[in-house]
């Protein structure tokens, strides 16, 4: 799978099925792209909520920041927007397996579903997560650094077939959790905006039991 290697970086191929539903979120025009937002948020606040867990039994893992909470950051000018979490974070093992190298069930559920047609619907329906980013994004980002743990890494992808592995520099993550980065394609960047961002917070996002804050300008 690895298919190159260079300091401490490498490049690995999404698993087929996932590999064509991501062509599809890249290359196919939904109606309804707001929620991508949604998955992403729900995404934070079930790592959020897999933390509290965690931390009933190892309090420590909360350090001195024991109030969870999911930060979205836009620029404008730069025409990006970050999901940013202080939940469970993911190992490099998780990050591969979760991003990018097991199908999830949904997966297979909406490629079947998808023979022709509006997609939006079905993206709703199975929760296909995380790679409905690709819908907005020209490229994904995600740095995340496990609760406890003192190793952070980068995954990127443009989405088209492969996606890279980096170790990052601690000073360079979050001090725990996930940030999710995405660059916006020219259609989207409404989303950097944040009237596009209140209204689809308020429409998709209402009911997350974690306080969600914006942060609009870049950061
Ligand atoms: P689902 O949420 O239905 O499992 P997703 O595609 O949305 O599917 O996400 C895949 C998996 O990636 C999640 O189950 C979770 O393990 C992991 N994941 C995604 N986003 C995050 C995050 N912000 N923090 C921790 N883990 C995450
Ligand atoms: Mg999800």
């Amino acid at each position: 799978m690895v298919e190159q290697k260079d300091q401490g970086g490498e490049t690995l191929r999404f698993e087929a099925e996932v590999a064509k539903l991501l062509s599809l979120m890249v290359h196919s025009v939904y109606s309804n792209r707001d929620v991508f937002l949604r998955e992403l948020i729900s995404n934070a606040a079930d790592a959020c909520e897999k933390l509290r867990m965690k931390s009933l039994q190892q309090p420590d893992l909360l350090g001195d920041d024991p109030d969870f909470k999911i930060v979205l950051s836009a620029d404008k000018d730069g025409g990006t927007l970050s999901i940013a979490d202080n939940g469970i974070g993911m190992d490099r093992t998780e990050l591969v397996e979760n991003l990018g190298t097991i199908a999830r069930s949904g997966t297979k559920a909406f490629l079947d579903g998808m023979t022709g047609g509006d997609g939006s619907a079905l993206i709703g329906q199975f929760g296909v997560g995380f790679y409905s980013a690709f819908m907005v994004a020209s490229s994904v980002e995600v740095v995340s650094r496990p609760a406890g743990s003192d190793e952070a890494w980068r995954w990127w992808s443009d989405g088209a077939g492969t996606f890279q592995l980096e170790p990052v520099p601690l000073e360079e993550a979050p001090a725990r959790g996930t940030r999710v980065l995405l660059t916006l394609t020219d259609e989207a960047k409404t989303y950097a905006e944040q009237a596009t961002i209140e209204r689809v917070v308020a429409e998709y996002s209402a009911h997350v039991p974690v306080p969600i804050v914006l942060r609009i300008g870049g950061d």
